[in-house]
């Protein structure tokens, strides 16, 4: 799916509801969903298996391809335009919805032939990009169960590894040509040393050189966290340590690489990250319906807040070709009881999202969380200019 638009006035919604309804259940297409490069993800790191939305001015990614999907009461009826369609729950109308224009950096290709969506996709109005597309837990025991990192390859929609240079060019053409805001960098573990972190700061130098948008690396803590001001000289502005789960027992059954490296080892990168960063500008994702309680959950949100780090909490969205690809996200009521406790604690902390310079907690769509941060004044309100237009 591209990017829809449901009009303020028109979705007659609790936003808070339809957003974490939409993320847990998913939307069903009928007329066809949008097609063409880049314009769903059926696999890879981020928001594989999504569309993105606009709801009243939230950002949104939107499950469209798992096996629950076909039970949603959410239906996007497209027009036979293609270009526009109507949403609906159990066949009642919430609003229209029009689809967001193709990228325009997704008509063009480097000197070489290489298309620029094999090198970075549009995110909404942030720039992403799987920058080494292996791992080196990836076909061993060792492989995170909700990560798809290897299909995106298999499948021929992206190229191994970005270079400084490709990511350069399509990041200067996401500024110019799409809007783009920031650059969301995220990469497999290509090895158990600096974990990627001195290549990423030659691909964030670069795009900082061609385009001057911000960006955020997302990576695993290397064990020498001089890295971190390293990352920061090279123009990074804003860093991803995601732990993903807090209890120990579920992290060593569905993370153990991470597990191996061990919870304290995160705590520790996360507070020499803030030092470097600021608070705030370091962040970890939190993923729900892997077997935890809201408790551990509010526990690993403390644990984070507390030390300036941001906690993004998201549904598991079971991705095709990864170890949970049949499992359903978590219950709508699950994810908004954590949604609820956790937005008071950011605000109590004043780190509410908009405060983020780059990357996942900037643009915030892989969450309903920056709808629940509007009742403390934050979260993201108000679709870019050429959005709304
Ligand atoms: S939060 Fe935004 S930038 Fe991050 S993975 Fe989701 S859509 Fe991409």
């Amino acid at each position: 799916m591209s990017t829809t638009r449901i009009p303020p006035s028109d979705t007659g919604f609790d936003i808070k509801t339809l957003a974490v309804e939409l993320q847990s259940l998913g939307v069903r297409t009928r007329g066809g969903t949008p097609t063409g490069p880049g314009a769903t993800r059926a696999g890879g790191a981020g928001p594989s298996d999504a569309g993105f939305v606009w709801i009243d001015g939230a950002p949104l990614t939107v499950p469209v391809h798992g096996d629950y999907v076909s039970r949603s009461p959410y239906e996007l009826v497209m027009h036979s335009s293609g270009k526009a369609g109507r949403l609906l729950r159990d066949g009642v109308e919430i609003g229209p919805v029009h689809l967001h224009p193709r990228p325009r950096i997704y008509d063009l290709e480097t000197a070489d032939g290489v298309p620029y969506w094999k090198i970075a996709l549009m995110h909404l109005d942030s720039l992403a990009s799987t920058v080494f597309q292996r791992c080196v837990y990836w076909g061993t025991d060792e492989q995170c169960h909700f990560c798809a990192i290897g299909t995106s390859l298999a499948n021929g929609r992206t190229v191994p590894v970005k270079t400084p240079a490709l990511l350069a060019e399509v990041a200067e053409a996401a500024a110019r040509l799409d809007g783009a805001k920031d650059v969301t960098l995220t990469t497999g573990t290509p090895n158990r040393d600096d974990r990627g972190a001195a290549y990423m700061a030659r691909c964030a130098e670069a795009i900082r050189e061609s385009s001057g948008l911000p960006v955020q690396v997302q990576l695993e803590p290397p064990h020498d966290f001089g890295w971190f001001a390293r990352l920061k000289d090279s123009g990074v502005e804003a860093l991803g340590l995601h732990l993903e789960v807090w209890d120990e027992d579920v992290l060593r059954r569905v993370a153990p690489g991470k597990h191996a490296q061990g919870r304290e080892l995160y705590l520790s990168a996360w507070e020499a990250a803030v030092e470097v960063f600021g608070r705030g500008q370091v962040s970890t994702y939190f993923i729900l319906g892997l077997g935890e309680s809201a408790q551990s959950v509010m526990e690993g949100c403390r644990a984070a807040i507390d030390r300036g780090v941001y906690p993004f909490v998201v549904p598991l969205r079971p991705a095709p070709g990864s170890i949970v690809a049949h499992e359903t996200p978590p219950s709508v009521d699950y994810m908004r009881e954590v949604y609820e406790m956790v937005a008071p604690l950011l605000a109590d902390a004043e780190m509410l999202s908009q405060g983020a310079r780059a990357g996942c907690v900037r643009c915030q769509a892989c969450s309903a969380l920056s709808t629940f941060e509007r009742a403390f004044g934050g979260g993201r309100d108000g679709q870019p200019a050429e959005e709304a237009a």
